[in-house]
């Protein structure tokens, strides 16, 4: 480590912003630590209302230059982005792992590949964005979709550069400026983008990075006069305090939140299917905003289908996420690790049986855990856990089913596994959710809309509806030729 690097896992990281094309220092720094072994990776320069201002800034000059830029040329210079992140794709798959303890073979073969990804698909999307024209008594209608100006973008750690470049890329494509606020718990990957986006030509101050605790420098993002657009991922609480941040400027907001979201296993589900889709609720050790962490199990089954969980839980191996051989890594920073164990204890005490787990692991990897016996109304049920904990209720019959799944402030996503595709259509009209999958998960496209309902958010990222948000749309009514104005 020096004073404005680090090396991590072999690769070379800046650990200080990047502003109008320049790298810039705080005078203060805050330590960054890799979950795996709570080891210092690096003193990461600690952004506040200065360096807010100066990246705001650095937007808006940049800005007239990149709208006014050919979508052609936008386009281009995604696609050099994305050669970019394909060329260092070992570099950021192993410096995300070591910096937030998800699971290096997905990163190296979903992750980072979809980060790519992101840049490519919303560069080819630019091209094809088009609305088809309407006649209004002989007047032509015709919609265009006009950058807005700088846009603040807020990302979590979970999944700290796929989640950063789903919105970096529309934005930018939509011939927008950027300033991204890295979550301070996983700082290293965005400071790499940031080298990548210069290689490939992105002409400086486009994207600003500032680094820092949100706490800090957060406000003076988000209320600040000359941002466009306000685009966050991350917590409940949060988004409310951002929300009122941006209300001075009416700044539009788009906010992807949190999830309490149910996987329904009726007694008619092929059984192993259901039971892997409830395993793969631990995956990146349950951080992961869409986790189907309610398990919610038709009576007639229930036994079956625990005896079968566990069994295949049992077998789930818990260790360094860079061994292949690893299923579950390391929980983000030792607060979640207190986090969860608080919700667990809770939990316990209000009556609930842990089936497997209930109990922190060695340094910050916390037990893959089943609770039963849990109450509609408990926290462990109501609450976002963010961690490896699932609880486990039945049901008899739909109405139940769809009862006590849509019994949260939540509306992110669903599972159903059924065997029976009249009940699934019939299940999935009645349940609150921004995305429901029937017997798979996770399985996302990015021309589909995302985001939730409810407390999981406002607004929706992907295909076109990115380009509504991160543009001003504007509808053209030109008179045919020859009209007068009769009054
Ligand atoms: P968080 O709200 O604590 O932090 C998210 C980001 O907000 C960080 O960059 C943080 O620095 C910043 N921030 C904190 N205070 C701020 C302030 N006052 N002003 C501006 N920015 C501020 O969330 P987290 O713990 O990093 O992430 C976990 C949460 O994110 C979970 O609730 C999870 O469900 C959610 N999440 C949602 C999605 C989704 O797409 N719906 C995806 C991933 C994570």
């Amino acid at each position: 480590m020096s004073e404005h690097r680090t090396t991590v896992a072999g690769v070379t990281v800046d650990t200080r912003h990047w502003i109008g094309g320049q790298r810039v220092a705080s005078p203060r720094t805050f330590t960054d630590a890799s979950p795996i072994d709570g080891a210092p990776i690096g003193e990461i320069s600690r952004g506040t209302a200065t360096e807010a201002g100066a990246a705001v800034a650095a937007a808006k000059v940049a800005f007239p230059g990149w709208a006014a830029t050919s979508r052609a040329e936008r386009a281009r210079i995604l696609h050099a982005i994305a050669d970019g992140v394909e060329k260092r794709l070992e570099e950021l798959a192993n410096v995300e792992t070591v910096d937030n303890g998800a699971l290096l073979r997905s990163h190296r073969r979903g992750v980072m590949p979809r980060v790519a990804h992101n840049f490519r698909f919303f560069a080819d999307w630019l091209l094809t964005l088009e609305h088809e024209d309407f006649a209004t008594r002989g007047h032509t209608n015709h919609v265009t979709w006009d950058p807005a100006g700088p846009c603040v973008l807020i990302t979590p750690w979970n999944a700290p550069l796929m989640l950063a470049t789903w919105k970096v890329a529309p934005a930018l494509a939509a011939g927008n400026t950027v300033v991204l606020k890295p979550a301070e718990w996983s700082p290293l990957t965005a400071s790499l983008l940031a080298d990548i986006t210069a290689e490939a030509g992105l002409p400086a101050g486009v994207l600003n990075i500032v680094q820092g605790y949100g706490s800090e420098i957060g406000d003076a993002l988000t209320s600040h006069p000359d941002v466009r657009r306000i685009s966050f991922t991350g917590s409940v609480p949060t988004a409310r305090h951002i929300a009122a941040a941006a209300a001075a400027n009416l700044t539009p907001l788009s906010l992807e939140l949190g999830g309490k979201s149910p996987l329904l296993v009726f007694a008619d589900a092929d059984l192993d299917l259901a039971v892997d889709l409830a395993v793969e609720q631990y995956d990146n050790a349950g951080q992961v905003c869409l986790a189907a962490t309610r398990l919610l199990v038709e009576e007639a089954v229930a036994e079956e289908f625990t005896r079968r969980f566990v069994a295949r839980a049992s077998r789930l191996r818990q260790g360094d996420p860079r061994e292949e051989s690893t299923d579950i890594g390391p929980t983000i920073h030792p607060r979640q690790v207190a986090k969860i164990d608080g919700f667990v204890r809770r939990a316990l005490a209000a009556g609930a049986r842990a089936v497997i787990g209930g109990h922190p692991g060695e340094g910050q990897y916390y037990a893959p855990t089943l609770l039963t016996d849990v109450r509609q109304d408990s926290e462990i049920v109501q609450e976002e856990v963010f961690g490896p904990v699932l609880t486990l209720q039945t049901f008899s019959g739909e109405d139940e089913a769809v009862h006590l799944a849509n019994d949260t402030r939540f509306g992110l996503a669903a599972t159903l596994a059924t065997g029976d595709p009249e009940r699934a259509e019939r299940v999935t009209a009645r349940l609150v959710a921004g995305t429901v999958w029937v017997n798979c998960f996770f399985v996302r496209d990015l021309k589909a809309p995302f985001g939730g309902s409810r407390h999981s958010g406002i607004g929706r990222e992907g295909g076109t509806w990115s380009f509504d948000f991160y543009c001003d749309l504007k509808n053209t009514v030109t008179a045919p030729k020859g009209w007068r104005h009769h009054g």
